[in-house]
Parts: structure tokens; C-alpha cells; sequence
């Protein structure tokens, strides 16, 4: 007999709403995530401090461990803080450095982890990725999914918009991540993964269509939704394929050259979906593309985070070694710099000034 369904790793609690952190202790003893109320969380230096005081009322069986960075060795040191406390689970509370050493280092004592963002800066809230600093640069570790994830829409309202908004260009690359997953199908032969590339697009398509912004309540559900169906959708297909193509080459190749004056993931995520978008020759879906993205306020010329056109292009003609077997608009174009720069004066002018 055939498998007629098949198992998809995802949190067992996702709650999403405005003040969903008052009762995060009660989340987590109703849905038998804990028990017996042990937990270790994870937060900050900074910012945490102020949300321990908010959340400690809920968890008060809680030990709280202060994470210095967002290192391997910052990870490692957790896990061997936390390791012998006979924990139910691990919460990370706060931004994606957090997160990332909370999920590296449950995954480490063998933990489930609960995934408390505090801020909407990109699709590593929810994903079976965790980011690491390490001693060769940046590292990218499988890692168990969270168990849960609790986002609170008021604390999300508190964050620096920058933070924020950074999360709606990595939602809407989405979309462009999935035209060349279909590329590579066409091209290549690539499967694609229908369910992952649905879940992955319909969350792009959503944020990309809401006129909403990052104040109100309504358009933050839809992006943090968004940023967690992402999440999944990568569990979904085993890679980060549903929402990473030339757009985060782009990102990849920003952050290597540069690595001083990178600007966010999702900032250069958005910039490099719309350029790419151009390249595969939906011209109306790049401009409308760039439209949303300028009018939350992110950029889409390279000179608004602070880089030159020539170092935009050397970004672009970088971008495919930086994920070597994947195939985007990039690898398929083949482009030498002279190409990029006409068709970069030809998307400016496009997208208007
Ligand atoms: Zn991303």
C-alpha cells in the first residue's frame, strides 16, 4: 500500500496575537509542553532584561540564562550553562541572535525549543536552521524545529521598526525564491516540493499583497504568520529551497564582500527579489515588487543602504558562488558585468525614481 499521507515537523503550538506573552506559562502547561514549569530561558543582555521583568510572572519555576552573541561558542556555552537542569524545554525570548544560540543549544542537551521572537526581522524564527558566528565566519546548523512559537504582537509593536520591516523583505523574496525553484524544474529537471513551494508563496503573496503596514495589528499577524509558514515550509522540503534563490544569493554575496557594511538579511533579501525579478523578465511583478517594498520603507536601489552601483554589480556577479549547486536566474544567466550593469539602468529606470 502506498503512503497516502506523510508527516510535516512543525511546532505544536504556534500563537500569534496581541499579549500572547502574559500567559506563555499557561501555553505551555496546557499544551504538556511543561509540566512541571522547568524551564530555561534564554534572553539577552539588553533588551531581555527588560522582558524578564514582563515575563518571569508567568514562568516562575524559570532559570534565566543571559546569552552574550549570536556565536557557536556563545551556543555551546548555553547548552553547557543549562545541561543537568532537568528542563522541560528551552525558551528563547528574544531577537534572532537569541533564538538561533536557544535552538543550537536545546537541540545540543536534547530539549524541545520554544521560539518567543521579539522582533520580525527575517524567516529564522521558526525554521530547522540556526545561524551561527564561528571561527571561518558565519555557519548554518540543522536543528530540530521549535516545539512552539509565541509571538506576541505588542512586543513586536516595541521593536525598532528597522527590525520589523526587515522581516517583510524576506517574506516577499519568497516569491521570487519560488520562480526559480520552478526554473530549475523547468531547466534542470529540479523537483519541486508542491506543498513547500504553496506554504512559501502563499506567504509571500500575502504580505506582498497587504496594504497594510507595521503598525497595525492586522498586517503584523499577516507577516508573522508569514515568516513562520516559511519556517515550515523549509522543514516541509528539507532545505531552505521554498525561500532562498538569487535574492539571497544576493544577500550572500553583500554579506561576504562586505561584511563590515552588510545591512540586514531581509533588507538586501528584498532588493535582490526585485532586481531578480527583473532579471527573469517579469518586469510589472518587479516594479509592483519594488513599490511595496519602498512604501514600508525599504530600499530597492543599492545606494539606500549605502552601497555604490559597482559594488551592487561585483554583489551580483558574485551572488552564484555563494550557494554552489543552486540553480536561480543567476547561474542561469550567466551574467558578465557589463550585462549587469545595462540591466540594472534598465530596472532603475523601470522601478522610477
Ligand atoms: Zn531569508
Amino acid at each position: 500500500m502506498p503512503v497516502l499521507t506523510r508527516l510535516i515537523p512543525s511546532p505544536v503550538v504556534v500563537d500569534i496575537r496581541a499579549g500572547a506573552l502574559d500567559d506563555l506559562g499557561g501555553v505551555l502547561a496546557d499544551e504538556r509542553i511543561s509540566h512541571s514549569g522547568k524551564l530555561a530561558v534564554a534572553v539577552s543582555g539588553g533588551s531581555g532584561a527588560r522582558l524578564r521583568d514582563r515575563v518571569a510572572p508567568s514562568l516562575p519555576g524559570a532559570d534565566w540564562y543571559e546569552v552574550g552573541g549570536g556565536t557557536l561558542d556563545d551556543a555551546i556555552k548555553l547548552a553547557g550553562a543549562m545541561k543537568g537542569g532537568h528542563y522541560d524545554a528551552v525558551v528563547g525570548l528574544g531577537g534572532g541572535k537569541i533564538i538561533d544560540c536557544a535552538k543550537f543549544a536545546a537541540a545540543r542537551v536534547g530539549l524541545p525549543l520554544v521560539a518567543v521572537p521579539t522582533n520580525l526581522a527575517h524567516d529564522g524564527l521558526c525554521s530547522p536552521v540556526a545561524t551561527l558566528d564561528n571561527d571561518a565566519g558565519r555557519g548554518s546548523y540543522g536543528v530540530p524545529n521549535p516545539i512552539a512559537v509565541v509571538i506576541d504582537l505588542d512586543v513586536i509593536r516595541a521593536a525598532p521598526a528597522r527590525f520589523v520591516r526587515a522581516g517583510i523583505g524576506d517574506a516577499v523574496s519568497n516569491v521570487s525564491a519560488i520562480a526559480d525553484w520552478e526554473l530549475a524544474n523547468r531547466v534542470k529537471g529540479e523537483r519541486i516540493d508542491g506543498l513547500a513551494a504553496a506554504m512559501a508563496r502563499q506567504a509571500g503573496e500575502a504580505v506582498l499583497r497587504h496594504p497594510g503596514g507595521i503598525g497595525d495589528n492586522e498586517f503584523l499577524q499577516v507577516l508573522a504568520e508569514a515568516l513562520v509558514l516559511s519556517g515550515i515550509a523549509m522543514s516541509v522540503s528539507g532545505d531552505s529551497r521554498p525561500s532562498s534563490g538569487a535574492c539571497h544569493e544576493i544577500n550572500h554575496a553583500f554579506d561576504l564582500l562586505f561584511p563590515e557594511r552588510a545591512a540586514a538579511h531581509g533588507e538586501q533579501c528584498g532588493l535582490g527579489a526585485a532586481f531578480a525579478m527583473y532579471l527573469r523578465g517579469a518586469h510589472e511583478e518587479s516594479v509592483h515588487m519594488a513599490a511595496v517594498l519602498r512604501r514600508h520603507g525599504l530600499p530597492v536601489l543599492p545606494e539606500e543602504i549605502g552601497f555604490t552601483p559597482e559594488e551592487f554589480f561585483q554583489a551580483v556577479e558574485y551572488a552564484p558562488q555563494t550557494r554552489p549547486g543552486r540553480y536561480t536566474i543567476l547561474e542561469h544567466l550567466d551574467l558578465k558585468t557589463d550585462q549587469i550593469k545595462d540591466l540594472y539602468a534598465d530596472y532603475v529606470k523601470a522601478i522610477g525614481s
